[in-house]
């Protein structure tokens, strides 16, 4: 009999909290507990379970803009969102437009799919007064 190898969830991270860059092992214990090593701190330690668990991610992106200078307006999250939303938020981006005026720092869409994470303007943009016949002349 072939004895069955147990399965071990585990990982190699690099922590980005601070520019040391430690090299992060998170491996799950049998008993559902994390190992942690390689931290020098505790931010790291959070930074490693927090990516281990359920990695999350500030989106930044543009969505479509009406009556100013400029047809995107840049924007992102105002917190991270989780990783496997990416791209479920960029489709639904890809489908909203918005009218200028729009200040930076406005909240364009109130928590994203229904997320705690609300879309913010990154630009302010104000609406476009230019009378195109007069710009040509
Ligand atoms: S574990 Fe601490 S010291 Fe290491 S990179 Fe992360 S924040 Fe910096």
């Amino acid at each position: 009999m072939i004895a069955k190898k147990p399965s071990v969830e585990e990982k190699e991270i690099t922590c980005i909290v601070c520019p040391t860059g430690c090299s992060i092992h998170v491996k799950r214990l049998e008993d559902g507990t994390l190992s942690i090593e390689g931290n020098q701190c505790k931010r790291g330690y959070d930074y490693a379970e927090t990516e281990f668990i359920e990695p999350k991610r500030i989106l930044a992106t543009t969505i479509r803009i009406e009556m100013a200078k400029v047809p995107l307006v840049p924007v992102r999250t105002d917190e991270p969102v989780p990783k496997e939303k990416l791209d479920e938020i960029l489709d639904f981006l890809a489908n909203i437009k918005v009218k200028a005026p729009v200040n930076c720092g406005d909240v364009l869409v109130e928590h994203v799919l229904g997320l705690d994470a609300n879309i913010i303007a990154t630009r302010t943009l104000g609406v476009d007064t230019c009378d195109k016949i007069a710009c040509e002349i």
